[in-house]
Parts: structure tokens; C-alpha cells; sequence
């Protein structure tokens, strides 16, 4: 039996299962899965077979089950479960994180549990995972649990196969497991806790809440900051203290219920917000709201830890009605999220009023994850709740690393047939960041039990991956290879498909260093994944961005090149100014950036003049071309140049002749968006057909506008192509590091590595 079968409950599972069928026999985990060996009544077998099935537990999956005839064992009476002996060896891994389940919740709302009220309750369907696993095995003595021996009720538990906490190994009570404790003032207060403040903690906590004040909470992977969401001066206050004007804040609910008070849901994001992951999920907003004012959605989340669920119920029996928290994580800008509890009140001491802390130790941060629900889902940010689970790939080879982009970061490791990409790591210019980056790298290579034999990085020689990368293989002697951005991205999105044939790659994203040294970012790559060879097979037309970065930050600058490109005049002093620095060619690299032009329409559109956070523009943008309501036309053909470029002037041009003709700001972002699909379109199809290719991928962060999705999609299934999305991973900067790191198992498959410096597999 193979798939995730270890560490999930599930010998228990079907040692229960067999008892109630009344089979003898055994259950043992082996190096690829678990192995069971069943004797007695036919029709028995047969339903203990079916059942095996229909009622897994919550955290388990078969992928694959192959049955055997063996010859009776005639002292075999009793059904057991092996232990794990070695035969589990180098295969098992550790789960993610796991949110409270109802049954724990049920634990810790009973006055006549010994857990109720007890922040720390988990069982083998639930609880914490990768965040506090050291090494393998999976095992308490290898888990920041190791310091809390059990108490005679839990190791009873522990030892019972009957019950739900059997071998659960981070399994706690009052009695013997992390205490929790309120600290109010990071100078006095103290750093453990006393019997009182043990008791007070969640009701201080919550009242800390009403009266307005930030706290900060030890969460499953990491500090987060929280506040009460239906408090406008404390969520303003929290934005002040964060410097973190318009950047989309998460709200925790107790319930469903609560959150559909805010927000429309439907089944998809029903069933991932309470799913085990415990994602933040996108959901469209009823009205316009403070937390996300750059979208029409708010990300929500369920208590992921029964701490969170405590807190909710202290609220409530303060009175308040149906209580929502802003949950965010907890780090000064730029650095990552808190970890220890030292940490967090010397480095929050300016960002919270207060602290909840306890002594169960992180070993690996953790931030949440972040989804938009769907038909086809679309992940933001991987993290809790889905790290270390690995993406099955058809092909094998070395253990490869990729070590990702510089704005969120990720790095990705194989063994096997299998990737394994890091969690979230953000941006890595901090050197706390870098260190973040080191330390999860690691922790992941402990847990694989793996070493990389070959290490991919991006191009541009400043990134801190890079950098990373040319050290590591340095300093190790493993062979190194760089690869452009956009073969990256494009190659993310064909591993996580498992095709490894020739194939077209749109790949629209902010930018990536193009082997010409340019800046590009609306690119259409021929990737042949068999012969890693690839090819830019099209593209956007480049623009200046006149003072480079500044540009990225203030968009209305790269809205004055593309007028000053479309032949107008400067309106004002200020565009005077860029159109002496484009007409002298001073600071204005050129870029073919999908990303830069949706900049330059929503500052033409006045949405966004400079951006506080990234992305921020072109989410702008997107909010407001899905004010207009109706579906329109694609059209956008006639912007595919004779050059076989997307004209990109000609696109502003025609976003300038609207607007001119007083047309409604809503539907002119509208149709940017089905005219640039339309565009990109065509594209699509003349290269299609000069390669004969009929398979296109779509990635780069843009793809997570869902509106130019939305109409890229369908003219592309009208063009009669295969589609291949982003399921598991990032479209954005997050997926690199999985598509480096397939590239190298490509260069590995077709013989491109040996012992030096590998080749890259460019045309140009
Ligand atoms: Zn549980
Ligand atoms: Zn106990
Ligand atoms: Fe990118």
C-alpha cells in the first residue's frame, strides 16, 4: 500500500478495522508504504478491504494498493501492529502541519475532558509537524516535545491502538504537556509562567483585545500579530506600527458562519478553509473593506491550533458577537516571522501590547499559506499546512536544489522521483532573511535525509540565491548551472504537470534578467524539456522604465514612457523631466515586463500613482476592470505586431483613445484585460503553429489575475490548445525554485551534468 500512510494514524486505523471484523493478522510500515497481512472469513476480508478505502482517516491517502494470496499462518490469532522498525527508513516523512481537528475541538469546549480548555490538545490527526521536527524518525525524542515526559494519562493514550491519540507524538495535557502564559510589558514581565498568569492567560488576552490593543501570539509556525478586525483604530494602529499602509491583512473567524458575514463563499473555499491545511483563503468581499483595500477580496482563515479556537471562545464570553481577529504574521518589516520567545519581545517590542506565550519551541518557521479557491485553485504563498508535502514527478535522478528568485523566495529540493519545495520564505535582501532561508534548507535536508548533487540559480548575478548557490557549490565542489528567470517559471509549470515534451511557455511576470542582460517579463518560450533546450519564441515589445527601480515604485513614471513612446507631449514639469530622460537615454533600461504595463494602465487609469507594496498597481487595476460587471469581447488581435511582437505602445494607445472618449474607467481596465489576452492569444497561435505545438503553460506571477486568466484561458481554448495551470505551487516567484530544480533533473536525464559546470541548454 503506498501514499500517505505513515505518521497519518493510519495502523490504527486499520488495526481497528480488523478488529471489528474480526481478522487476525498484522500491520508494519515498510520503506514505500505500509504492508498488511489479514486472515479469516472471505466475505470479512472483503468488507475490511472495501472500508480500508471509504473510511481513512482525515491525513491519509492510498495511491496505490496491491493485493497478494498468502498461505495461511495457522498461530496467527490476534491482529498487531508491527513497530516501525528499519524497514521504514529514508521514505517516511514528516507531515505538515496540521489544524485542530473537530474532535479535539470537541476535547477542549468539554468541561468533562481532562483537555478542556488546554491550548496544546492534538492527536494523530491534528497538530503540530514540520515546525517541530528536528530529524528523522518521526519520533518525540527527535521534537521540541522531547522535554515534556508524558503523564500516566496521555502514555496510556499513547500506547492504545483504540485510541484516537495513539502514537501521536506531540500528544499534551495540563498535566504534563506547554503552559501558556501572558506577558504584558517585554521589560518586567516574565519570561515563564506562574500558576496565576497560567490561568488568566487567554482572558487577559482577550480582553487586551476589546479594549483595542495588538497582541502578539505564539502560533503553530511563528508570532502572529492580532487585533480585533471589527476595531477600525486598531486595525489602523496595526497598519501604523507595521508601516504597512495598503497591504491585504488576513482576518481569523471562529466559524464559517462568520466569516460568510464578510465574505461570499462557496464550495471551494468551504472545503479549503476547513480542511486540515488551514490556508488563508481569497474570498470576494461583501463590501468594501479596510483589510484588503487593493482587492475585492479578503483573505480569511479558521483557528488553525486550538490556542486560536480558546481565544475565540474567551471573546465570545465577553459578549462579543461573532468575533474576527486581523491575523498577520508577526516580523518588523522586511525580516522574516518571530520564532522564540526572547525573539518576539525584544523584536516586537514597538509592533504589540502584549504577548501570549508558551513553551512549546518552533523549530522551523512556518508562514501561513495562502489560496484562492476554485475549479482551478490558485496558491499565493506555500507554506503551513502544505510544507513538506512533496510534488510526485514521472521522471528521477540526483538530488537537485533550486535555489529560487530574490522577492518570495523559495528554494526546492528532489530525491527521487519527488520535489520537495521549502515554505515561503519572503523577500531575501535581510540578512535575517537570508538566515531564514539557510536554516529551512537545512531543516528540509535533515528531514529528506538528502545532500543536492547539483544546484540550480537564477541568472542575475545579485540575488541572494545566486549568490547562495555559487558559494554553496564552491564550497561543496557540486556542480553548478544557471537558469534564465522565465525558463524557471516555465519549466515550474511543466514539471508540476509531469510534461516533459516539447511545449510553449507564456510566462508573464514583474521581471527576470533576460540572457541579452535586459529586464523581460511578457515572454512566450519554446522549452523542450527532454533536450533542456529552449527558445524565446515571442514576446511583449520592450518600453523604457525610466529610472530603473524607481520606476517599479512609481508606476506613473512608466506610464510617461509609453505616452512619450505614443508621441504626446509632457503634461507637467515632472514628465518633462522623463522625457528628457528618455530622449537622452539616461537610467531607462529597456523591459518587456507584463507586469510594468499593467503598472502603466492603472497610473493612466489614475488607480495607482506609486505602490506601497508589490503587485499593488496591477491588483488595483484588476478591482477595478471587475467593477464592470458584463463579459466582453477579447478581440485584441490586431496588437500582434509584424515584428511577431505584442505592441505594447500600441495597447496604451489604444487605453489613451478610450479614456479620451470619456469612456468609464471600469470598462477601459476591462478591456485591457480581454484585449491583452486576445493579444497574447495570437500569439500563442502563430507560434503554435510554427512549432506545431498545440501545449501551452502558463506562469509568472501576472497569472494570478484571475479576470486576464479568466479570457487568456478561453481564447486559448477556443484556439483549440492544451492549457497547463499551476495546481500545487506559485504561479509567481515561489514556483522558481521547483522549476530550477526539475531543469537540473532534465540536464541530469539527458547526461548535461558531468562532475564541473553544466551546460546550459540556451539557443541563443
Ligand atoms: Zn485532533
Ligand atoms: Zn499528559
Ligand atoms: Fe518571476
Amino acid at each position: 500500500m503506498e501514499g500517505q500512510v505513515q505518521g497519518v494514524g493510519f495502523r490504527p486505523f486499520v488495526w481497528r478495522l480488523a478488529k471489528e471484523e474480526d481478522l487476525a493478522g498484522l500491520v508494519g510500515n515498510v520503506s514505500a508504504g505500509v504492508r498488511i497481512e489479514i486472515q479469516g472469513a472471505p466475505p470479512r476480508i472483503e468488507a475490511f478491504r472495501q472500508r480500508l478505502q471509504t473510511e481513512l482517516p482525515p491525513l491519509a491517502r492510498i495511491t496505490r494498493m496491491e493485493a497478494k494470496k498468502l498461505a495461511p499462518v495457522a498461530a496467527q490469532r490476534e491482529f498487531v501492529i508491527e513497530g516501525s522498525g528499519k524497514g521504514g527508513g529514508a521514505k517516511i516523512l514528516v507531515s505538515p502541519d496540521v489544524g485542530v481537528c473537530e474532535d479535539c475541538l470537541a476535547d477542549i469546549a468539554d468541561p468533562a475532558n481532562p483537555r478542556y480548555g488546554y491550548a496544546f490538545t492534538n492527536c494523530t490527526n491534528c497538530g503540530p509537524r514540520f515546525s517541530i521536527t528536528s530529524s528523522l524518525p518521526y519520533d518525540r525524542a527527535t521534537t521540541t516535545m522531547a522535554c515534556f515526559p508524558l503523564c500516566q494519562n496521555c502514555a496510556t493514550e499513547y500506547a492504545n491502538p483504540a485510541d484516537r491519540r495513539f502514537h501521536a507524538q506531540p500528544v499534551a495535557c495540563a498535566a504534563c504537556g506547554p503552559e501558556l502564559w501572558l506577558v504584558d510589558n517585554p521589560a518586567t514581565g516574565p519570561t515563564h509562567s506562574t500558576p496565576e498568569n497560567r490561568k488568566d492567560a487567554l482572558i487577559k488576552a482577550a480582553r487586551l483585545i476589546v479594549s483595542g490593543k495588538i497582541l502578539a501570539i505564539r502560533g503553530l509556525g511563528g508570532f502572529q500579530l492580532a487585533c480585533d478586525a471589527k476595531n477600525a483604530e486598531a486595525v489602523e494602529l496595526l497598519r501604523l506600527r507595521k508601516n504597512r499602509p495598503h497591504k491585504a491583512l488576513a482576518i481569523m473567524a471562529a466559524d464559517l458562519d462568520s466569516i460568510r458575514e464578510i465574505c461570499e463563499t462557496d464550495e471551494y473555499s468551504e472545503e479549503l478553509l476547513a480542511s486540515f491545511r488551514k490556508p488563508i483563503v481569497l474570498c470576494p468581499a461583501r463590501e468594501a473593506n479596510e483589510f484588503a483595500p487593493d482587492t475585492d477580496s479578503i483573505g480569511v482563515m479558521l483557528p488553525s491550533t486550538p490556542l486560536h479556537a480558546l481565544l475565540f471562545e474567551e471573546l465570545k464570553s465577553l459578549g462579543v458577537k461573532q468575533p474576527l481577529l486581523v491575523m498577520t504574521s508577526a516580523n518588523p518589516p522586511g525580516e522574516p516571522i518571530c520564532l522564540g520567545n526572547r525573539e518576539a519581545l525584544k523584536r516586537l517590542g514597538h509592533l504589540a501590547d502584549a504577548w501570549l506565550l508558551h513553551n512549546r519551541d518552533i523549530l522551523c518557521r512556518v508562514d501561513d499559506s495562502v489560496v484562492r479557491a476554485g475549479e482551478n485553485p490558485v496558491i499565493f504563498r506555500r507554506a503551513r499546512g502544505y510544507v513538506p508535502e512533496s510534488i510526485p514527478l514521472n521522471i528521477s535522478g540526483p538530488s537537485v536544489l533550486g535555489c529560487g528568485a530574490e522577492l518570495k523566495a523559495t528554494f526546492c529540493l528532489t530525491r527521487g522521483d519527488r520535489a520537495f519545495p521549502g515554505q515561503h520564505i519572503g523577500d531575501l535582501q535581510s540578512p535575517a532573511a537570508l538566515d531564514f532561508y539557510e536554516q529551512s534548507l537545512a531543516h528540509m535536508q535533515r528531514l529528506l535525509e538528502v545532500a543536492p548533487e547539483l544546484i540550480v540559480h537564477d541568472l542575475h548575478p545579485d540575488f541572494s540565491s545566486t549568490r547562495f548557490a555559487r558559494n554553496t557549490a564552491e564550497l561543496t565542489g557540486v556542480p553548478v548551472v544557471g537558469l534564465q528567470h522565465h525558463v524557471a517559471h516555465g519549466m515550474a509549470c511543466l514539471g508540476e504537470n509531469n510534461f516533459w515534451d516539447p511545449a510553449l511557455a507564456l510566462c508573464l511576470d514583474g521581471s527576470g534578467l533576460g540572457t541579452d542582460g535586459a529586464i523581460w517579463g511578457g515572454e512566450l518560450l519554446w522549452i523542450d524539456p527532454g533536450r533542456c533546450q529552449w527558445e524565446r519564441a515571442g514576446q511583449l515589445s520592450t518600453f523604457p522604465l525610466p529610472g530603473g527601480e524607481m520606476a517599479i515604485r512609481e508606476p506613473w513614471r512608466v506610464a510617461a514612457a509609453l505616452r512619450h513612446l505614443a508621441g504626446l507631449s509632457p503634461r507637467n514639469r515632472e514628465e518633462e523631466i522623463i522625457w528628457q530622460m528618455l530622449i537622452r537615454g539616461i537610467n531607462s533600461p529597456a523591459t518587456s515586463s507584463c507586469g510594468r504595463l499593467f503598472d502603466a494602465v492603472a497610473a493612466e487609469l489614475g488607480v495607482c500613482r506609486a505602490v506601497t507594496h508589490e503587485g499593488q498597481a496591477a491588483m488595483r487595476l484588476e478591482k477595478l476592470a471587475k467593477e464592470w460587471r458584463e463579459g466582453l469581447k477579447i478581440g485584441g488581435e490586431e496588437f500582434l505586431g509584424a515584428d511577431g511582437k505584442v505592441n505594447s505602445v500600441e495597447i496604451f494607445r489604444a487605453i489613451l483613445a478610450m479614456k479620451e472618449s470619456g469612456m468609464e474607467p471600469a470598462l477601459v481596465a476591462h478591456r485591457f484585460h480581454a484585449m491583452l489576452a486576445g493579444a497574447l492569444g495570437r500569439l500563442v497561435e502563430v507560434a503554435g503553429a510554427r512549432h506545431g505545438l498545440e501545449t501551452i503553460a502558463l506562469s509568472g506571477g501576472v497569472m494570478q489575475n484571475g479576470l486576464l486568466l479568466h479570457y487568456l484561458q478561453k481564447r486559448l481554448y477556443e484556439l483549440g490548445m492544451k492549457v497547463l495551470l499551476h495546481r500545487q505551487l506559485p504561479p509567481g516567484d515561489g514556483g522558481i525554485s521547483f522549476g530550477q530544480a526539475v531543469w537540473g533533473l532534465a540536464l541530469a536525464r539527458a547526461g548535461k551534468v558531468n562532475g564541473g559546470y553544466g551546460i546550459q541548454g540556451s539557443k541563443e
